[in-house]
C-alpha cells in the first residue's frame, strides 16, 4: 500500500493546528498572515493577469491571424483590383479600338433582352437586333443598332422619318425581298415589312407540291438530264404563248442559285418530284414539312434573327404616295390596327399576292376580269383580294393577263361541308406519285399528268356538276391512289386521311359499291390502264409516264375532288428587274414608275395562260431577290 498520501495529510493537519495556535497568540503573525493573504492575492492577481494575458494573447494571436487573413484577402483584393484595373485599362483600350468579344456578347445579350422587353411592350412592331456572329460583314456595332432602333421606333410616330425600303406583303416574295435587301445592303438600310394579316405567310404558306429548280443537286443525284432549254420550253408551252420570254428566261436562269439560297439558311429541299407539264422531275420539296410554309418560315425566322428589320403585322397598305410629276413613289399610306398612317420611303416593293379570293369587294377584280368563274370555289386565303394590283393600278401601273386565272383541277371536297367556297388543295404531287382520275361512270378521261388547265377542262367536260343551293360550280371526280403511292407521297398524306379527305376502301369493288359506280366498267378501266403501263405505251389521252399500276383486289385510297380557283397569272406589269411599268398613254411610250418594284403573284407575265406547278414559289424567290437588288441600286443612284 502507498503510505505517502497519509503522511502528507498528517503533516498538513499538524501545520494547520500550529498555525491556528500561534496566530491566536501573536497578532503580528496575523499581520504577516494578512501580508501573506496580500501576497497570495497579489500572486493570484499576477496569475489571473497572466491567464488573462494568455487569453488575451490567444485572442490577440487569433485576431492577428484574422487580421493577417484579412490583410491577405484585402491584399488579394487589392491585387485583383489592380488586375481588374489593368484588365479594365486593357479592355478599355481594346474597346476603344474594337470592342472585345466578351463585351460584345454581353452587349448583345443585354440588347436582346431590351429588345425582347420592347417587343412585349409593343407586340405589333417586332424587331430583332442583328447578330454579328451570323453575318460578320453586317456587324456594325450593336450600339449603332440601338441608336437606329430608337430612331425607328419614333418613325412610326414621326411623319418626317424616311425609310429606305418598304416591302408590302409577307408571303414568300415579301420575306425573300426583305431578306435579300438586308443581306445585300449589309444591314445598312432601314427596311419595313408590312403585312395586313396578323402573321406572315400568305398563300405561300399553303404550297404543298414544291419549287422548281434547274440543275439542283437532287437532279444530279438522280441523274436527271435537265437543261435550260427544256425548262424554258416547258414553261413557255404551258403559258400558251402568252408568257413574256424575257421573264421566263430570267426565272429559269436564276433558278440555279435558288437551291443554295434556301439551303444556306438551312431549309430542307431533299426530295425531288415530277409535276404535270414538266418533261423531267425538277420540283424540290422538304422530306417532311410542307414546302411553302417551310420555305417562308425559314426565311422569315432567319431575317428576324439576324437583322434589324421592322415587321409590322395588321398593317394594310391602302395607297401609294406618288409624285405624278416626277413619276416617283415616295412611300405608302397604311392602316395599322385600323389607324391611318403615312410612311415615307425611298423605295416600295409590292409583294401582296393575287386576287383569287376577291369575290365580294366593291372593286372585285374577279368580277371585273373573269366573271364566268365567280361561282367556283377557291384554294386561296380570304386575304387574297388583289390589294397590291389595285393600288398600283390607281397610280397608272399597267396590268397584264388579268383574265388569266388558273382553275386547279383538284380541290378536296370535304363532305363535312361539301359545298364550301373554300377548299383545301389536293396537290398535283398526288397524281405525280401515281394517282388517277375517274368519273362517276368509272372511266378515266384524261392524262393525269397533263397541265392544270387541260385536266380542269377534261373534268368540266366529263364529270358531273353537282346541283346545290349554295350557288357553287362543283364538278366532282374521284382521285384514286394505291397504297404504294400514299407511301411515296410521304407523311403528309396522314393529314388528309385523318381529315377524312381520303377514304380507304378494301378493294375497287368496295369503292364502286359504296359510291354507286358500275364495277364492271371500273374494272375494265383499271385493267386497260395497267396494260398501257406494263407496255409503257402512250394511252389514248397521251399519258406516257406510269408511276404506278393498280391491283383490283387490293386497298385503294380515294378522294372526291373538284376544280378550284387557284392562281392569278395576271397582275402588275414588270420588267426582269421588277420595275413597275406604267400604262402607255395615247401615242406616248410607257415608262418605269420610279421607286416602285413588284414581285410574286401580284405581278403578271411570267406564267402567261397557265402556270406550271412549282413555278410560283420559284417566281417569288427569283423576283423577290431581284426586286431587292433593283431597289438598292435605285436608292444608291438616287
Ligand atoms: C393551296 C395552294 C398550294 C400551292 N402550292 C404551290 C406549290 O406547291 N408550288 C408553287 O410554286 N406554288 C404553289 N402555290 C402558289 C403559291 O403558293 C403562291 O402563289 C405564291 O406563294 C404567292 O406568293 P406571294 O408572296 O406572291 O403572295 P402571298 O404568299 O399570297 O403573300 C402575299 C401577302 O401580302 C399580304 N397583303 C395583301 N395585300 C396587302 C396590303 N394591301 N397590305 C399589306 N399586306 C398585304 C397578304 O396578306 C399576304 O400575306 C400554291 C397556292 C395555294 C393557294
Amino acid at each position: 500500500m502507498n503510505k505517502k498520501p497519509l503522511i502528507i495529510l498528517f503533516l498538513s493537519v499538524g501545520v494547520a493546528v500550529i498555525f491556528i495556535y500561534v496566530s491566536n497568540n501573536n497578532p503580528d503573525l496575523i499581520k504577516s498572515s494578512n501580508n501573506f493573504k496580500k501576497l497570495n492575492s497579489l500572486l493570484n492577481k499576477i496569475y489571473t493577469n497572466n491567464e488573462k494575458n494568455k487569453e488575451e494573447k490567444k485572442n490577440f494571436n487569433k485576431k492577428n491571424k484574422f487580421n493577417d487573413l484579412k490583410d491577405e484577402t484585402s491584399e488579394k483584393k487589392e491585387n485583383k483590383k489592380d488586375k481588374k484595373e489593368k484588365t479594365k485599362d486593357i479592355n478599355e483600350k481594346k474597346t476603344n479600338k474594337n470592342q472585345t468579344i466578351e463585351n460584345k456578347q454581353f452587349e448583345k445579350k443585354e440588347t436582346k433582352k431590351t429588345e425582347e422587353k420592347k417587343v412585349t411592350k409593343n407586340s405589333d412592331v417586332k424587331r430583332v437586333i442583328k447578330n454579328d456572329e451570323e453575318n460578320k460583314e453586317n456587324a456594325k456595332s450593336v450600339k449603332d443598332n440601338i441608336k437606329d432602333n430608337s430612331k425607328e421606333r419614333k418613325l412610326f410616330e414621326n411623319d418626317d422619318e424616311v425609310y429606305d425600303i418598304i416591302v408590302v406583303g409577307a408571303g414568300l416574295a415579301g420575306v425573300t425581298a426583305t431578306y435579300e435587301s438586308y443581306i445585300k445592303s449589309k444591314g445598312k438600310l432601314k427596311i419595313v415589312l408590312l403585312e395586313k394579316q396578323k402573321n406572315f405567310g400568305g398563300n405561300s404558306a399553303k404550297a404543298t407540291s414544291g419549287i422548281n429548280i434547274l440543275n439542283s443537286p437532287l437532279q444530279k443525284a438522280e441523274n436527271v438530264k435537265d437543261t435550260y432549254d427544256l425548262f424554258f420550253s416547258d414553261t413557255i408551252k404551258s403559258g400558251k404563248g402568252r408568257s413574256v420570254p424575257d421573264l421566263v428566261s430570267t426565272l429559269v436562269k436564276d433558278s440555279v442559285s435558288v437551291f443554295d439560297f434556301f439551303t444556306n439558311i438551312k431549309a430542307d429541299l431533299s426530295k425531288l418530284g415530277l409535276l404535270g407539264g414538266h418533261s423531267v422531275p425538277r420540283t424540290c420539296r422538304p422530306s417532311k414539312a410542307t414546302v411553302g410554309y417551310h420555305l417562308t418560315s425559314t426565311v422569315y425566322n432567319t431575317l428576324m434573327k439576324s437583322s434589324s428589320i421592322i415587321f409590322s403585322p395588321n398593317s394594310t397598305v391602302i395607297e401609294l404616295i406618288y409624285d405624278r410629276k416626277k413619276r416617283t413613289v415616295n412611300g405608302v399610306k397604311v392602316l395599322i390596327n385600323g389607324k391611318e398612317k403615312i410612311l415615307k420611303s425611298k423605295a416600295v416593293i409590292l409583294t401582296c399576292g393575287g386576287f383569287g379570293h376577291d369575290f365580294d369587294s366593291k372593286d372585285s377584280l374577279l368580277k371585273e376580269f373573269v366573271p364566268n368563274i365567280m361561282k367556283f370555289p377557291t384554294t386561296n386565303g380570304p386575304q387574297t383580294t388583289g390589294g397590291g394590283v389595285k393600288i398600283a393600278r390607281s397610280i397608272g401601273a399597267d396590268l397584264v393577263d388579268m383574265d388569266q386565272v388558273q382553275i386547279h383541277p383538284t380541290g378536296y371536297v370535304d363532305f363535312k361541308d361539301r359545298f364550301s367556297k373554300n377548299k383545301i388543295l389536293a396537290p398535283e404531287l398526288l397524281r405525280g406519285v401515281g394517282g388517277i382520275l375517274i368519273n362517276q361512270k368509272g372511266e378515266r378521261f384524261c392524262n393525269e399528268l397533263g397541265t392544270r388547265d387541260y385536266v380542269t377542262e377534261k373534268i368540266l367536260n366529263n364529270c358531273e356538276k353537282v346541283p346545290n343551293t349554295f350557288n357553287i360550280d362543283q364538278y366532282e371526280a374521284y382521285l384514286i391512289l394505291n397504297e404504294n403511292s400514299t407511301i411515296k407521297f410521304g407523311p403528309n398524306i396522314k393529314f388528309y386521311i385523318n381529315k377524312g379527305l381520303f377514304k380507304k376502301y378494301n378493294n375497287f369493288e368496295d369503292f364502286a359499291k359504296t359510291n354507286k359506280i358500275d364495277f364492271k366498267n371500273l374494272e375494265k378501266t383499271i385493267l386497260t390502264y395497267n396494260n398501257y403501263a406494263i407496255k409503257n405505251e402512250p394511252d389514248p389521252f397521251g399519258k406516257n409516264v406510269y408511276p404506278e399500276q393498280f391491283n383490283i383486289n387490293q386497298p385503294v385510297y380515294v378522294a372526291v375532288i373538284s376544280p378550284v380557283i387557284h392562281y392569278c397569272m395576271g397582275g402588275i406589269k414588270i420588267n426582269k428587274d421588277t420595275e413597275v411599268i406604267s400604262i402607255k398613254r395615247k401615242k406616248k411610250r410607257s415608262f418605269v414608275i420610279n421607286g416602285l418594284f413588284a414581285a410574286g403573284e401580284v405581278t403578271g407575265g411570267v406564267h402567261g395562260g397557265n402556270r406550271l406547278g412549282g413555278n410560283s414559289l420559284l417566281e417569288c424567290a427569283v423576283f423577290g431577290r431581284r426586286a431587292a437588288n433593283s431597289a438598292i441600286r435605285y436608292i444608291e443612284n438616287k
